[in-house]
């Protein structure tokens, strides 16, 4: 019997909690969306001066669909949640850069091959 209500609370809080989480997920990456876009409006790369705006982050994004596809190809059998390496790509010289979401700030990062 106790295991009973026990299955059912878990359930109950399960039931509860779900539609709290997902919300806080989504405005969660969007918070760090909205940072990266701020932090990169106001940066100019380190490597050439060029500023880094955002069609540096539309050429990251567009770089990592690339490269998710390429692994799609290679091994479409294969199911891997991917980690965007970088946030932002400079257009003029090819710098990669990643937020640190503790200094909240983007950092240069080695070049992805
Ligand atoms: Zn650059």
């Amino acid at each position: 019997m106790q295991k009973l209500i026990t299955s059912s609370l878990i359930a109950l809080l399960t039931l509860f909690i779900t539609p709290v989480l997902i919300p806080i997920r989504f405005i969660a990456k969007r918070i760090k969306r909205s940072r990266v876009y701020r932090e990169v409006s106001h940066r100019d790369c380190s490597e050439c001066g060029n500023h880094l705006g955002a069609d540096s982050l539309a050429r990251a994004s567009q770089q990592f669909k690339t490269m998710v596809q390429d692994f799609k190809n290679k091994y479409p059998s294969m199911r891997i949640n991917f980690g965007r390496p970088f946030a932002a790509i400079c257009t003029h010289c090819d710098c990669h850069y990643d937020y640190d979401p503790v200094e909240k700030v983007i950092v240069p990062t080695a070049t992805v091959a």
